[in-house]
């Protein structure tokens, strides 16, 4: 039987040739597209706990079209070879689409990291890092490594640390080496919402354009019902923008163990706490909970948002599904079967490259701010804030009237570095969404 990360090789192979076959390229050179570059696999031991323990890793370069290469590196006790190669092929389409300059690649650990302190894990880490130090699969030109599932910003400051440390003549651009750093390390503010952000800004994306059918006709998510799959970094962060901003009612969210649902909507930032408490979402009081079943995914919604893994939609469960706007925030979680079968029963699907993209967008923000070691906004913001205050002073003496007091802090602010950053965000992915003028020409890339 294959298994699910041959499965998802099978699927994101499947789904470029189909969109190769609407392009007339010369013989060849889809094929040389999708195939992986090179896949780096390292073994290495770590003495820990009075013994000798041996990790599993692999680093795989999907693309050099654009150097550096980019893309996270997963801590997972199921990661092999085949799901790190297609996970990096997608991020080489992925960067592509979004025009950022950067090729594809993927890592992963087969770890399970909840069974590891903390400080095993930064030993753990820190020699990962020097191997992939080693063979040239980390640095600021060839490789820039980020979170993803299993990982945050501790692994990526420990990364830095290390990489600073085996390369002190190159010390003055390394903080580029990792992207995902907390800010006390050269992150950027914004990165760890980036993912769920850009979910948020891509579904306002659909919406608003009437060329699609949006949600039963409807152009914006009010009252609208949205299953998250998945309450990690991307699902929480994108169940608390759609349910505080947009008024969405997240009515049920999915986890490894079964899962919570209230029809009023959940709090999300309640159901945040309870887990960070707990270790589950199971149990929150401000739900029903379902232990242990797994059919979280089947109740009815307008919007289901699969954000945990890959093929979580397959061709066994697609049928049961009742959404009618499915948004692919993890990395290929709808099987090409079951993607079929959604669309051929009318289920509109909004995919991948373009969903999460949010995510290495901003970390391209952030490598950019790392090589030009200046923070974004610093040459702009105090001019731009003294031109806002003589706006409203003149506004003041042409009418008579004083200024709104609740609108003019947020008028007179010159941008910090968070409303930037999610401001590009937005750009982004608003102009991925339209990249072509009403009469079709293109609009131009960044
Ligand atoms: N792991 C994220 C993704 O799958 C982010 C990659 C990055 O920022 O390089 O897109």
């Amino acid at each position: 039987m294959q298994t699910n990360s041959a499965a998802f090789l099978e699927s994101v192979d499947h789904n470029f040739r189909h969109a190769m076959s609407f392009l007339e390229l010369p013989e060849g050179l889809a094929e040389r597209i999708i195939q992986c570059n090179s896949t780096y696999t390292v073994r290495f031991g770590v003495r820990l706990r009075g013994r000798m323990y041996s990790f599993v890793g692999w680093r795989s370069v999907h693309s050099e079209h654009w150097e550096p290469v980019k893309g996270g590196i997963r801590y997972a006790s199921n990661a092999d070879a085949e799901e790190v190669e297609a996970l990096a092929a997608l991020m080489t389409l992925k960067c592509s689409l979004v025009d950022v300059p950067f090729g594809g690649s993927k890592g992963a650990l087969k770890i399970d990291p909840r069974e590891w302190t903390p400080q095993e894990l930064e030993r753990i880490t820190r020699r990962f890092t020097q191997e992939l130090n080693k063979r040239g699969l980390i640095g600021p030109g060839v490789n820039v490594p980020a979170p993803d599932i299993g990982t945050g910003e501790r692994e990526m400051a420990w990364m830095v640390d290390e990489y600073r440390r085996a390369n002190p003549t190159e010390v003055i651009n390394s903080r580029a080496c990792v992207t995902g750093k907390p800010l006390s390390k050269g992150g950027i503010a914004g990165r760890t919402e980036a993912t769920g952000r850009g979910v948020q800004f891509a579904i306002q994306s659909f919406l608003r354009d009437t060329r699609t059918p949006g949600l039963n006709g409807r152009r914006d998510l009010t009252g609208a019902s949205v299953t998250v799959q998945g309450f990690g970094n991307v699902g929480y962060h994108a169940a608390k923008l759609l349910s505080e901003d947009d008024g969405a009612r997240v009515t049920v969210v999915v986890e490894r163990d079964g899962y919570v649902a209230n029809p009023e909507g959940l709090s999300i930032e309640a159901l945040k706490q309870h887990q960070t408490r707990t270790g589950s979402i199971l149990g929150f009081e401000g739900a029903t909970s379902f232990a242990g079943d797994m059919s979280g995914m089947e109740q009815s919604c307008d919007v289901l948002i699969p954000a945990a893994m890959e093929n979580a939609i397959h061709a066994e469960n697609a049928e049961c599904i009742k959404a009618h706007l499915v948004v692919e925030a993890a990395n290929g979680p709808v099987y090409f079967e079951a993607d079929k079968m959604l669309r051929s029963r009318g289920v509109t699907i909004l995919p991948d490259l373009y969903v999460n993209a949010g995510g290495v967008v901003v970390s391209y923000f952030e490598w950019v701010k790392n090589l030009t070691h200046i923070p974004f906004g610093l040459r702009e913001r105090r001019r731009r804030e003294r031109r806002n205050h003589t706006i409203a002073t003149a506004l003041e003496r042409m009418t008579g009237k004083e200024f709104p007091a609740d609108m003019r802090d947020e008028f007179l602010e010159g941008g910090a570095e968070i409303d930037l950053v999610r401001s590009g965000l937005e750009d982004v992915m608003r102009s991925t969404w339209t990249p072509c003028r009403p009469d079709g020409t293109a609009t131009g890339t960044r």
